[in-house]
């Protein structure tokens, strides 16, 4: 006997709910009547779909028990759990009657579109109901989508990754947590780069602890699920209610796609190719934007002010550097995540200098060469100056604070070029 289970947008911003405690909760509810789960998927859809849930996190669990119960299980813990009056919450639950090597091919297709473009409710439900899948939505029951996607997921991606997540005592919801600090440092340091993200060493900030109001005491994430529970064990803390270790595409990428400057449209989450094609600068509020060109299109870049640190890497760039740009595209604008440097302009033209008395020459107007207004020394052009470059050619990324869930660290390696990771 197998049955899948796809829930999510249980979330509640405002009550502090979140999908994977629900999902949490609902195992242990299968436990007691027996069934047992065996694999708690954690699977993030493409952050850039409107009304996305808080990091559009769906939730699947994998069970050796009977469809029908199964589903009168969740039913009942979503109807006890899921915040009903938040108004945008609007939970979606979907059981799906067979093991986890029998994913279709139809409901893979689904979810791997679920995390790199925008997918219909009705396109949902209509695949739900031809697989023959037991499916219930509350309100607008938009959360059939992350559902469904969260049964194709084990079929739909290659990249894992691990997070442990620990649950509070319910009635400390709300208030302040306790997690020591140098202990969260302390496990962080030794089991890196296996866990990752766990604090940020640079803004000296620890990462792994939310600050929402909600059941979450922390999670830990990594490549290997044994080091993700045995850093989360090593740390202090006020007490853990319970814990889970999910299976995710969490820091996969899995949201980016490579595709021609000219065919990054919003919604998508890119990696691009391109030149840039003016010099970075800086706007109200503390973003830096820069314009890249392929010769066939051009787009905005922005790196937002919570990169932090990141945003000297971009300041950084000058016209002429050749790019591989990766982030989510938003009103023509791509958001950098990451970039790598190809080739970096090592000259420029600048105005010449006078030999004789060092002041900076002036034009003598059009095609005719630079003067020095001082002494009358001309000069036939512009100079060629060699650029002092602070960076290098490989990847740069925004550092953990600003990490989002689906975005691959760098430390994590497997791409095509140097790495400058961020710790
Ligand atoms: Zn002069």
């Amino acid at each position: 006997m197998a049955a899948l289970i796809g829930l999510d947008d249980t979330d509640s911003r405002q009550e502090g709910m979140c999908s994977t405690y629900l999902g949490t909760q609902i195992a242990e509810q299968l436990a007691a009547a027996g069934i047992t789960v065996t694999r708690h998927v954690l699977f993030r859809c493409n952050p850039a779909a409107p009304h996305k849930t808080r990091g559009n996190a769906a939730i699947g669990l994998h069970t050796d028990g009977q469809p029908d119960r199964v589903f009168k299980i969740a039913q009942a813990a979503i109807d006890d759990l899921a915040v009903l009056s938040d108004p945008d919450t609007h939970p979606g639950l979907v059981v799906a009657p067979h093991d986890p090597a029998s994913i279709p091919d139809a409901v893979a297709a689904f979810a791997a579109d679920t995390v790199r473009s925008l997918v219909t409710v009705d396109r949902a439900l209509d695949l739900a109901t031809q697989q023959g899948y037991q499916h219930t939505g509350w309100k607008t029951g938009r959360g059939v989508i992350g559902a469904m996607a969260a049964i194709g997921a084990w079929a739909a991606n290659t990249d894992w990754t691990y997070e442990r997540i620990t649950y509070r005592e319910p009635d400390r919801w709300g208030t302040t947590r306790t997690v020591d600090r140098s202990s969260v440092f302390a496990a962080a340091n030794e089991w890196y780069p296996t866990i990752w993200d766990t604090v940020d060493r640079t803004a000296d900030t620890v990462v792994c602890v939310p600050h929402t109001p909600g059941p979450v005491l922390y999670g830990i994430r990594g490549d290997d699920p044994t080091a993700v529970e045995q850093a989360s064990a090593a740390i202090d803390s006020e007490p853990v209610d319970s814990a889970t270790t999910f299976v995710t595409n969490q820091g996969t990428d899995a949201h980016l796609q490579s595709v021609p400057l000219q065919h990054a449209t919003d919604g998508m989450g890119v990696c691009a190719d391109g030149t840039v094609t003016t010099t970075p600068e800086t706007r109200e509020g503390g973003h830096v934007f820069f314009e890249l060109s392929n010769g066939t299109a051009t787009r905005q870049c922005v790196a937002f002010e919570p990169t932090k640190r990141f945003r000297d890497r971009v300041r950084a760039l000058r016209v002429g550097d050749e790019l591989t740009v990766c982030g989510e595209v938003d009103s023509g604008t791509i958001k950098l995540e990451k970039f790598a440097v190809r080739s970096l302009t090592r000259q420029t033209q600048t105005v010449p200098t006078c030999p004789s008395c060092g002041r900076s020459m002036e034009s003598a107007g059009a095609e005719q060469g630079y003067r020095c207004r001082s002494c009358g020394t001309t000069a036939a052009g512009k100079t060629t100056v060699s650029l002092d470059r602070s960076l290098a050619n490989g990847w740069y990324e925004v550092p953990p604070v600003a990490r989002r869930h689906i975005a691959k660290p760098l430390v994590r390696g497997g791409f095509d070029a140097p790495t400058h990771p961020e710790r």
